[in-house]
């Protein structure tokens, strides 16, 4: 039995998402999986279950819950800090691709480590006050049970927004509806959405359009050899109306960490695609015009870990994630640093995000640096 969502069940889930941040949803009490066999899905129950001893702060939710085949895994939320909409939020997602493990591993590496410091850290006490922290460490949890990219209904859900490339996408790896047996399938043409994007649109409107700014990080794995940051647009390859809100972004990573070896680059540089989720959500972000909305993913570059070890070209999961313990190790510690840095920069928005003709500046530099000078 593979869960399709009608109409109905949709409405159930919106309906299910309305409940506050606390506890698990009514309808999974008792139905908790808490060992699934798979690492990071496990991880994810049992920093829920030790948040949820005795007034940490750390909140949590089932978004809804999706069949594997062999069971129902619920799709969790995490959530700390302040939910007051005047202050700042950042939304971090990974496992959206079930198998790029390593995404997954780097949000709950860094929700960990909040989690852990939450005992002592009276620094951290002071940042939480000033920004709401929401985590989704495995957006697909039946794709990773399966080890597949797609969620269990075979549908790609990066390619599953309503949303139409404006120009010409690669063959494929641009989003089809040909078949849920190819990768990159976006669903069938009147499908609904999958329950998982459906869940990720609700939370991005509950958890971070409510704030007048707000941040999303989604990690990814398998793109290229270097460690890329893309920024919408995917689904064009025009710019964005907040182009110098992310040059300005990257002004101050630079300067942060000087010695740092992103690639920082509107999507649309590498290929455009359908469908794309953050695309989306950032346009309909765009219909507020007094919120800021900017929605980043990062692409680790897994071709590096299998030129390092090219016996991972003969693992399905080596190609997207680093098998050498080491080097999972060397991973984690670099985008934590980089995760750490984006909660900082959100909390702090108001002091480099460039108004006036600071802001124009800062678009044409982002012209010239993206998008070969400006436009006539
Ligand atoms: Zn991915």
């Amino acid at each position: 039995m593979t869960l399709r969502v009608d109409v109905d069940q949709a409405a159930t889930i919106r309906r299910s998402l309305r409940y506050p941040l606390a506890g698990t949803h009514p309808a999974c009490a008792g139905a908790r999986v808490t060992q699934t066999g798979i690492h990071e899905l496990d991880e994810v129950e049992r920093i829920i279950a030790a948040g949820g001893s005795g007034g940490s702060g750390v909140e949590s939710r089932t978004l809804c819950e999706i069949d594997c085949g062999a069971g129902r895994l619920p799709l969790r939320a995490i959530a700390l800090g302040n939910p007051d909409p005047a202050v700042p939020a950042i939304g971090i997602f990974g496992g959206v691709h079930g198998l790029e493990t390593i995404g997954a591993q780097v949000v709950i590496a860094f929700l960990e480590s909040i989690v852990s410091r939450l005992r002592w850290d009276t620094t951290l006490h002071r940042q939480l006050e000033q920004v709401r922290l929401v985590f989704v460490p495995a957006v697909n949890p039946g794709g990773m049970w399966q080890r597949t990219r797609a969620n269990p209904n075979g549908v790609d859900l990066m390619r599953n927004a309503p949303l139409e490339a404006r120009e010409r996408v690669p063959f494929l790896i641009g989003g089809h509806r040909l078949s849920p047996r190819l990768p990159w399938y976006r669903g069938a043409v009147d499908a609904p959405l999958e329950a998982e994007t459906a869940a990720v649109c609700q939370l991005v409107d509950d958890e971070l359009l409510g704030h007048r700014f707000s941040m999303v990080i989604d990690c990814h794995s398998g793109f290229g050899v270097n460690d890329r940051i893309w920024f919408p647009y995917a689904h064009t390859a025009l710019p964005i109306p907040h182009l110098a809100e992310m040059h300005a972004l990257l002004e101050i990573l630079d300067q942060t960490h000087s010695h740092h070896r992103y690639v920082f680059e509107p999507q649309s540089r590498q290929y455009l695609a359908h469908g794309d989720l953050w695309d989306y959500l950032y346009l309909r972000a765009l219909e507020q015009a007094d919120r800021v909305f900017l929605p980043l993913t990062l692409e680790m570059g897994s071709w590096l870990w299998v030129r390092k070890n090219p016996r991972q070209l003969f693992s399905r999961h080596g190609i997207f994630n680093p098998l050498i313990e080491h080097r999972r190790q060397r991973v984690l510690r670099r985008h934590l640093a980089w995760l750490d840095f984006m909660t900082r920069a959100a909390s702090g928005h108001a002091l480099w995000r460039p108004v006036g003709e600071a802001r124009e500046l800062h678009r044409q530099r982002a012209m010239q640096r993206w998008y070969g000078g400006l436009p006539p």
